[in-house]
């Protein structure tokens, strides 16, 4: 499952999230965010908000990502393009 945040996207692959028994996302959401993240047949879910609400109520705090990585089944990944990164890392030969 893919959300789309103003500048990121939050990835999970949900497959993980049927033997997870913390569920730990959704309570890092409503604890440090907006809540955004609710329960649906036992994996996280954006689908109860439009494209426009979760736009306007994401605020990108990663809090999901670090509360599945510690307590959960590392199903989160969340890409943060940063203009002018790939470029910058391939003129340090980093790339
Ligand atoms: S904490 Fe991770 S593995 Fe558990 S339900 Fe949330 S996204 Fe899925």
């Amino acid at each position: 499952m893919e959300i789309k945040e103003k500048s990121s996207t939050v990835h999970i692959e949900v497959v993980k999230c049927r033997t997870c028994e913390s569920k730990a996302c959704v309570e890092a959401c409503k604890k440090y965010a907006r809540g955004i993240l609710e329960l649906k047949d036992g994996v996280p879910s954006v689908e109860h908000l439009s494209k426009d609400e979760v736009l306007r109520l994401g605020t990108e705090c990663l809090a999901c990502e670090f509360a599945c990585t510690f307590q959960g089944n590392k199903a989160i990944t969340i890409d943060v393009p940063v203009a002018g990164l790939p470029e910058y890392l391939a003129k340090r030969g980093l790339a």
